[in-house]
């Protein structure tokens, strides 16, 4: 007789936690460099440097000239579920990219993680490693104004998701496609974006309409419209090409809510739906679109990458969408608030 055998219930040490937890945030190299980029953003910083080798799973250098970490504060700083971002407890009034403290714990679980940085004020930078979840102590070092974050041999620590990575030109693509997307959130913020030692991005300072039209690759000479339109306590603003030009993937369509940008089927479904009988089929209209929603009818903590979100009210949203899409279509620059904008770089005739 005597009591059956049966396991028993354990915590999970915190470098296993960190590295289950990398599997939903990290997912490939484009994953890393979208939450170190939101983190400068959220840094406040006005210029952002970013190189990848190998694809990003050599190495990632992400540099910002942002507010920095203290050196007090690095420690917690690559600690799970630790942010100097609390905002609202009821997760609507969220201000910031990031709000779960969970990229730099993950990347630190999953691969080689040094940051050092360098807050206003202080006389020198400090740097901290993160190795396969393992912590070592900071220490002081030469360092600029702000935060430098490298990563590399992305995945060593984490071999099941290893096998998984694409070739380095594929997650290349992958990387330039997010850092397009965070570069038109931030129009006033400069970008420089290098892969495998090609200049891909050089952006300077600018304004929405001159980063939209850099980022789409269009311009007046494409008859590149200015939209706007309202609804229900929802805006939407934006910049979209007309059907003569398109392209073979959705690779030309930014869509921003309450400024972050996202990948939701309720946006593109409309945009597809704008353009369906003017396009030609099986290509894609090129577009640029901010929305603006009230807080409280938009869910943004529904996956860990924060890419994704709810609408409250998705039929409003589609009918916000379409409609301005369409009546911005129908008149091109003749309707009042619809004009041509000028590109940063006027093409030559
Ligand atoms: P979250 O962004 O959700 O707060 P992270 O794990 O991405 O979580 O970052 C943890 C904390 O580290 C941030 O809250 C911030 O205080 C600090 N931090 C990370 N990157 C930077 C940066 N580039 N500049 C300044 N502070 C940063
Ligand atoms: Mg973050």
């Amino acid at each position: 007789g005597g009591v059956p055998d049966h396991p028993h219930v354990r915590r999970l040490p915190e470098v296993i936690v960190n590295r289950i937890a990398a599997g939903e945030v990290i997912e490939r190299p484009a994953a890393a460099v979208k939450e170190l980029i939101e983190n400068a953003i959220d840094a406040g910083a006005l210029r952002l440097d970013i190189s990848l080798d190998g694809g990003g799973v050599e190495r990632m250098i992400v540099t910002d000239d942002g507010v920095g970490i203290s050196p007090d504060d690095l420690t917690l700083a690559v600690e799970r579920h630790c942010t100097s971002k609390l905002g609202d407890e009821t997760l609507v009034h969220i201000n910031t990219l990031g709000f779960r403290g969970e990229a730099l714990p993950s990347i630190g679980a999953a691969a080689r993680l040094s940051i050092t940085s360098r807050p206003k004020g202080e006389s020198g930078a400090w740097r901290i490693r993160v190795e396969g979840g393992k912590t070592y102590p900071p220490e002081p070092v030469a360092g600029a104004y702000g935060t430098s974050v490298v990563v590399e041999d992305l995945f060593f620590a984490t071999p099941a998701r290893r096998k998984f990575l694409k070739s380095a030109r594929v997650e290349g693509r992958h990387v330039e496609s997010v850092v397009r997307r965070l570069a038109l959130a931030v129009p006033q913020t400069a970008f420089r974006f290098v892969l495998d030692g090609r200049e891909v991005l050089d952006l300077p300072a600018q304004d929405m309409a001159a980063r939209a039209a850099a980022l789409l690759d269009a311009s007046e000479a494409d008859g590149f419209l200015n939209i706007a339109g309202e609804r229900e306590g929802m805006t939407l603003s934006g910049f979209i090409c007309p059907p003569s030009v398109h392209r073979s993937t959705a690779n030309g369509q930014f869509m921003l809510v309450n400024g972050r940008p996202v990948v939701d089927p309720v946006l593109k479904t409309a945009v597809r739906v704008a353009y369906r009988r003017v396009i030609e089929p099986g290509r894609h209209p090129v577009v640029a679109l901010m929305l603006t929603v009230p807080p409280e009818q938009v869910d943004v903590n529904v996956h860990p990458a924060k890419t994704e979100l709810r609408f409250a009210d998705e039929a409003a949203v589609r009918s916000l969408v379409i409609g301005t899409l369409q009546r911005a279509l129908e008149h091109g620059a003749g309707v009042a608030g619809v004009r041509p904008v000028l590109s940063s770089a006027p093409r030559a005739t």
